[in-house]
């Protein structure tokens, strides 16, 4: 039996526009103090905030964190770069032991490459993995995390992690689109299913961070990006059924025509951040009441205060899944691409 037949199963498009998709809790967990790569859209552009914040996530209180959440679907380290915590093995075995059914991690897979490392994480239960990766090709992929010698660590660390598949591990991809990479989506697609990934996500960039700040010089328009994916997916069709490549964090009404296989999502999360760090983004926590130092955020609270629609978007029919469109983006560029699909 494979590791997905245990697993929650992934809504499926469908389910999503009719909302099954969304009760079920996935749970972030905020660790990486640093990270190993530098990358021009990070959305984490506050390095001493992050390091703050996340060095606060001691062993004792993620412990207390993955307590309150038992029974999540999902439980996910992320922020800056998990593998540099060297409590992370703690960590998976208190998930396991509290009996988390997934365990997963958003990684740049570096650390990864090392097979007796990358072993030790799966040997305590984590089986999937979320491996950022931005190109097929040094050039491409370094231009964009600005780290040299990053592209041959982080592909070392997906053959490692398929080479772990026999144990149930599972490996997804995120490719975070930019005007140099949105050329290459067929290359890259074939490159990292070459390299044995299941799942290959491409990701619209949030107008966050440095996103916002190099906004200008990386950000696609959205009619661009939706245009592309739909030519690759085309083509990929003719020798895929269903090729295994999604499209995440696009206003839906911009990708009609993509076929809904394709058509991805950001699921609904839970993560918790210093009571200091959520007063800095504006949330009030007081009414939050912090426990253990710690405010429990959702995933709205973030889109509340940094995405919009407008009136016309009730008459749309994805306007109940839709997490809106960001202030960032909007603006620079207005309303003008996104038009409400009739219900
Ligand atoms: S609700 Fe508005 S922004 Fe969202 S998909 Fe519909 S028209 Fe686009």
């Amino acid at each position: 039996m494979s590791a997905e037949a245990d697993e929650p199963k992934t809504p499926t498009f469908e389910q999503r526009l009719r909302g099954d998709g969304r009760s079920q809790e996935r749970l972030h967990v905020s660790i990486g103090a640093i990270c190993n790569n530098n990358c021009l859209f990070c959305m984490e552009e506050d390095r001493d905030g992050r390091y703050v914040n996340n060095s606060a996530m001691t062993l004792e209180r993620v412990g207390w964190i993955l307590e309150q959440h038992r029974g999540a679907e999902e439980v996910c380290f992320t922020s800056g770069e998990p593998t540099t915590r060297e409590d992370l093995k703690d960590m998976l075995e208190l998930a396991t032991k509290l009996g988390y059914q997934r365990i997963s991690m958003m990684t740049n897979g570096r650390r990864l490459a090392s097979l007796p490392y990358a072993a030790s994480l799966v040997k305590r239960g984590m089986k999937r993995f979320y491996v950022s990766i931005h190109g097929h090709d040094a050039k491409l992929h370094e231009g964009l995390t600005r780290t040299p010698g990053s592209f041959v660590q982080t592909v070392a660390g997906l053959d490692t992690l398929t080479q772990l598949k026999r144990f149930g591990v599972v490996v997804h991809t995120s490719t975070v689109l930019t005007d140099r990479n949105l050329p290459h989506l067929g290359e890259i697609y074939r490159f990292l299913r070459g390299h044995g990934v299941d799942q290959v996500v491409f990701n619209v960039m949030q107008a966050n961070g440095r996103a916002n700040t190099f906004f200008e010089q990386i950000f696609p328009t959205y009619t661009d990006i939706a245009a592309r994916f739909r030519a690759f997916i085309e083509e990929a069709g003719k020798s895929e059924h269903e090729p295994k490549a999604f499209l995440v964090d696009i206003p839906l009404c911009t990708t009609e025509g993509i076929p809904d296989f394709n058509r991805g999502f950001v699921e609904t999360y839970s993560h918790y951040e210093t009571t200091q760090k959520a007063l800095l983004e504006g949330v009030d926590a007081e009414e939050r009441k912090p426990t253990n130092g710690l405010v429990l955020l959702t995933r709205k609270d973030v889109d509340d205060a940094t995405r919009d629609k407008r009136a016309e978007c009730a008459n749309c029919k994805y306007d109940a899944q839709c997490e809106g469109v960001w202030r960032n983006y909007l603006r620079r560029r207005g309303w003008d691409e996104m038009t409400p699909v009739p219900k």
